[in-house]
């Protein structure tokens, strides 16, 4: 028999594959059309979910909505794929003047940001032996999402229903059938270009960003550093150290200029010897106002993007609204809408 799923979606990083997964939970189905692209983002993307704006330590976009709802629905993919991809681990933010801490002492004093903030768990920090003149306060409730487990048992779950396929979706391969449109022979009511930063979008801006993977001997921490740049433990020794911005020459791929400036940066931060085992480089799908972009652009056809250096915490929201706008008609706010730069 013809069978027509609800969505056909166009890229899978971790918009596409939080939006398969929304959907599935709803009970919709799918099928998924993905090629890699040499500077995709979510392969490279280290994973944290950090709901504090460190330069200023004020939240970040809806933290207090996004937040739980981020936790809940990765929670929910752990237990349903026994993936173990979702981890709490909080932030310790290392003050690099009394200036910065002052800031911090501050904002832990205001309503909206406290709930974000502490000035507990002093102990660890002295037993890595990090040094921290300055002190530190720490983001209790952050996480890392380990993105490329998460990206590949969902990709798995999709093949085992037959709902992935491994190629490029090109404007000439879409066109309308019935109540939907077609892609490589597949139909669908829907079809959501989920295509990063490879799209061509009013209000997209494309952001690189550089880490390095390094060992580190002897370093022993159960949270996330950051000064300067972040350190992410990884296990065995392992940790990632990023991320950089910069908005020229984004496809250039992994630069020397990145990686010098990492190394020094976390040889600051360790004072102990750093190796470093590897370097990647992707592009960021950030938009003007770093809010996501969601919206129609076409009779069937839908686009969610705009993720940018948020993707984990911003994507199960916005997979959400935007199957709420497409199947059961209601408005987008405004505030993702992608209509605000047109
Ligand atoms: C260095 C770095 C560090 C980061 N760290 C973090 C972090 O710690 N926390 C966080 O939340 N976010 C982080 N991010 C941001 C995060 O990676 C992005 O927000 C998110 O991955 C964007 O996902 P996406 O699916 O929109 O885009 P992408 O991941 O780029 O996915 C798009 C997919 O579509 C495919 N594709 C493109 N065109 C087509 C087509 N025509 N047909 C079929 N497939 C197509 C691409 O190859 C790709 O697989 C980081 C990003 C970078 C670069």
């Amino acid at each position: 028999m013809h069978k027509v799923v609800d969505l056909l979606i166009a890229g899978h990083g971790l918009a596409g594959a939080v939006l398969a997964e929304t959907a599935r939970q709803r009970g919709l189905s799918v099928h998924v059309f993905d090629t890699k692209k040499p500077g995709n983002a979510s392969t490279v993307a280290a994973g944290m979910v950090n709901p504090l704006v460190l330069r200023r330590f004020v939240p970040s976009w809806r933290a207090d909505e996004m937040l739980p709802l981020a936790t809940a629905f990765y929670e929910a993919c752990d237990q349903h794929f026994s993936s173990g991809a979702w981890h709490p681990l909080p932030v310790f933010k290392i003050f690099p003047s009394p200036a910065e801490a002052n800031l911090w002492e501050r904002a832990m004093a205001k309503v909206e940001s406290a709930p974000f903030m502490t000035n507990d768990d002093r102990s660890e920090l002295v037993t890595s032996g990090i040094s921290a003149p300055h002190g530190f306060g720490t983001i209790p409730n952050a996480a890392w999402l380990d993105v490329l487990t998460f990206l590949s048992v969902q990709r798995e779950h999709l093949e085992a229903k037959d709902a992935f396929s491994y190629r490029e979706v090109r404007p000439d391969d879409v066109e309308g059938a019935g109540a939907g449109v077609r892609v490589h022979g597949k139909e669908g009511r829907w079809l959501v270009h989920c295509t990063g930063p490879f799209s061509d979008v009013k209000g997209l801006v494309p952001v690189k960003g550089e880490t390095l993977l390094v060992r580190i001997p002897g370093l022993e921490i159960a949270h996330i550093l950051h000064r300067g740049v972040f350190l992410l433990p990884l296990g065995a020794g392992l940790f990632r150290v990023g991320s950089t911005f910069k908005w020229s020459d984004v496809w250039d791929g992994p630069s020397e200029e990145a990686r010098t400036w990492l190394l020094a940066r976390v040889e600051e931060l360790v004072k102990r010897p750093v190796e470093m085992l590897g370097q990647e480089a992707g592009v960021r799908p950030a938009s003007r106002d770093r809010r996501p972009l969601l919206g129609l652009v076409g009779p069937h056809e839908a686009l969610f993007n705009g993720l940018g250096a948020r993707g984990v915490l911003l994507a199960p929201w916005s997979a959400a609204h935007l199957l709420d706008h497409l199947f059961s008609g209601q408005p987008l706010d405004p505030e993702v809408d992608l209509r605000r730069f047109a």
